[in-house]
């Protein structure tokens, strides 16, 4: 099964701090992620990405949901599709960069341990 399948869930409602900066955010995002420990055992996690008006600033997929979020404050029925796109785009980005971010300490701790 692909990563990609596993359901995203976009939080509008009360979302957290940005983690960073503590900035409130008007979106967070959750998508499952797993990954493997060292003896090869599949972990399952949740990982929450926040959309950060600083943080995330000049990132294009991020910049169009915030710019469309600040817009429209309620959403259409008509504008449902165009956030989904928005939102998913974003997301998209955020996880990629999360997991590049898992396999980099991932790799630091096995060069650290003599693995690599
Ligand atoms: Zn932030």
């Amino acid at each position: 099964m692909s990563e990609e399948d596993d359901a995203i869930v976009v939080q509008l409602a009360d979302p957290p701090n940005c983690p960073r900066c503590g900035e409130p955010g008007p979106v967070s995002a959750q998508f499952s992620h797993s990954w493997k420990n060292a003896s090869g055992e599949k972990v399952p996690g949740i990982r929450e990405v926040m959309l950060c008006p600083v943080c995330n600033r000049d990132e294009p997929a991020a910049d169009g949901l915030l710019a469309f979020l600040a817009v429209h404050e309620t959403l259409e029925p008509s504008e449902l599709e165009t956030f989904h796109n928005l939102s998913a785009a974003w997301v998209a980005v955020a996880r990629a960069r999360q997991v590049d971010q898992q396999q980099l300490d991932d790799e630091y701790e096995r060069s650290r341990n003599g693995e690599l």
